[in-house]
């Protein structure tokens, strides 16, 4: 894969080396164990597959090169540009402003910018109508259109399927970046409606069935469907697509339940299912599969906690944490700033969307084994840090540059 030029600071001298060294002796990527970092009373499984993806290199490379290029332009990202606060910091500390902020809100008026400008799109795209706004300002924005390639491909999906006459439903987060964009481009192909999971698939299946009214379907899915859409035309031939970063096993579920839905009503056989359900796999990109497919395989192995990195508005690293709270106590946190103490740790409680701080989270036996991961926009530094601090509580743990010996 395309190697990207990102500042030396986002690497780390411990994970990035150790992800290497397991890179080298698997470039088909068929191993998912983790790998086990042993400080004696401390011990870690670092997951196979975890931080900086193909998508979040490409925007880290093309932001920083907007960056040095334009230093005598004012510089814009549309909105965060990934889901982490330390890269978003970073950016922000060297002069570039958020037009919006990551719910769609506008911070600073379109109408201030100017031809001269530069506007950076995130990974994770924009919608027509924004790209058509910057666009009429005269800004060039393909320049640094950072738009992940495979959030396009999930768009090239669902015009695929539009051109086919199916209406694309799209599994995602209706607020979230991604889901706004893939809505948008979507809509244009096909008529689109969005559920964010599977209590609304399943309410979605009773205007499928003609049990709930046009109007009650209006009510319900406020916001999530395209103009014009009429359920009652627009719901005898669909098509599933997703967020890339959803939970895989989710996507499944739902794409799977709405086909068992529709073959009951329409009566289908194998050989007329694609009459009214269309065949697609899940749009998922590589690095979630990859992160949650090495989760999954990280907790085969015994721990008594669970720590996940990363910024609290990350979808795909959301459903890494979901994974491991499912098996052991979980702490997601964005950086070691949050290990307060050897006692202290405060972490995001995903039920409440706050900060929370827990005592005695690691516990006393010897040795303590944690689990440790990070989605898909978490610097290795970061990683590096909560793992060097907790090493740090613990006084009698062998040096790193002992522990690292084994994977050079
Ligand atoms: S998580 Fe996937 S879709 Fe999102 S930026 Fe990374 S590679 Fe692209």
């Amino acid at each position: 894969m395309k190697s990207f030029n990102i500042p030396d600071y986002y690497r780390s001298t411990v994970i990035t080396p150790l992800k290497e060294f397991r890179r080298k002796r698997d470039k088909l990527k068929r191993d998912f164990t983790p790998s086990l970092l042993d400080f004696g009373p401390v011990r870690f499984y670092i997951a196979r597959h975890f931080g900086f993806c193909y998508g979040v290199e490409n925007a880290v490379e093309i932001a920083y090169k907007a960056i040095a290029e334009n230093p005598d332009k004012r510089i814009f990202l549309l909105s965060e540009m990934i889901h982490n606060p330390d890269v978003n910091a970073d950016l922000l500390s060297r002069g570039v402003r958020f037009l919006m902020d990551t719910g769609g809100q506008q911070l600073i008026s379109f109408s201030e910018l100017t031809a001269d400008d530069v506007v950076i799109i995130p990974a994770f795209g924009t919608t027509l109508e924004t790209h058509k706004q910057l666009s009429a300002i005269g800004l060039d924005i393909a320049k640094y259109d950072t738009t992940c390639p495979f959030v396009e491909k999930v768009w090239n999906k669902a015009a695929q399927i539009g051109q086919k006459n199916y209406t694309v439903i799209v599994h995602g987060k209706p607020s979230h970046e991604e889901t706004r964009a893939t809505f948008s481009h979507s809509k244009e192909a096909a008529p689109t409606v969005v559920v964010k999971n599977m209590a609304q698939a399943q309410r979605l299946a009773c205007y499928i069935t003609g049990e709930g009214s046009s109007e009650a379907f209006y009510s319900e899915f406020a916001g999530q469907f395209s103009e014009g859409f009429d359920p009652t035309r627009d719901l005898q031939r669909i098509g599933v697509v997703n967020q890339t970063t959803m939970l895989a096993s989710d996507t499944q579920g739902i794409a799977d339940y709405l086909k068992r839905v529709m073959i009951e009503h329409f009566v289908l056989s194998p050989d007329t299912i694609d009459e009214h359900f269309a065949s697609t796999r899940d749009t998922l990109c590589y690095a979630t599969n990859d992160n949650q497919d090495a989760t999954y395989a990280l907790l085969h192995y015994p721990a008594d906690l669970a720590i996940v990195a990363g910024g609290y508005n990350s979808s795909n690293t959301s459903h890494i944490v979901d994974l491991c709270a499912e098996k052991l106590p979980t702490y997601f946190i964005e950086s070691e700033q949050k290990l307060l103490s050897r006692e202290l740790i405060r972490h995001f409680n995903m039920a409440t969307k706050e900060e929370i701080v827990t005592e005695n989270y690691l516990p006393g036996n010897d040795p303590v084994t944690i689990l440790l991961t990070c989605g898909a926009s978490c610097p290795d530094a970061v990683v590096e840090g909560i793992l060097t601090r907790i090493v740090s509580f613990f006084p009698n743990a062998k040096g790193i540059e002992t522990v690292m010996g084994g994977f050079q």
